[in-house]
């Protein structure tokens, strides 16, 4: 059992927003993948399970452009192959969005509960438009 905390203290509320996180993550996840058709960044190919890769690790965990559909052989093996996924990422949004990036990762590291409920909101609803768009071919 987790040891549940008194309603109210910051330690609750730390927790609250530790797990909302973590629900978020994993939509974003889901959303990721089911946006780039289950095809790796950097490699291109496609494998039964497929991640949901970093570009800049340890944050922007939520920025679209930062986290894109990889291999596990790419994200874990080659730790993200990071070289080739920099071109990629330039390819797919342009020159300038590895500053922007890097920029970005400076400025927001934490996340409220109300962020992250927003951000769960809206990324339900990009999943199933995907898979939506995905029934009807
Ligand atoms: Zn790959």
């Amino acid at each position: 059992m987790r040891k549940k905390h008194r309603e109210g203290t910051k330690i609750w509320y730390q927790d609250k927003v530790k797990k909302l996180k973590r629900k978020c993550w994993s939509l974003m996840s889901e959303y990721v993948r089911l946006r780039d058709k289950g095809i790796c960044i950097t490699c291109g190919k496609k494998y039964p399970v497929m991640n949901a890769g970093h570009f800049k690790h340890g944050c922007l965990d939520f920025d679209e452009r930062n986290i894109n559909c990889q291999c596990q052989g790419c994200n874990t093996y080659k730790s993200g192959a990071l070289d080739i996924y920099a071109i990629k990422l330039e390819a797919k949004y342009g020159f300038g969005i590895i500053q922007e990036l890097e920029e970005l990762k400076w400025k927001k590291p934490f996340y409220t509960y109300e962020e992250l409920e927003q951000i769960k909101t809206d990324l339900e609803s990009k999943i199933s438009a995907l898979k939506l768009a995905e029934l009807s071919g």
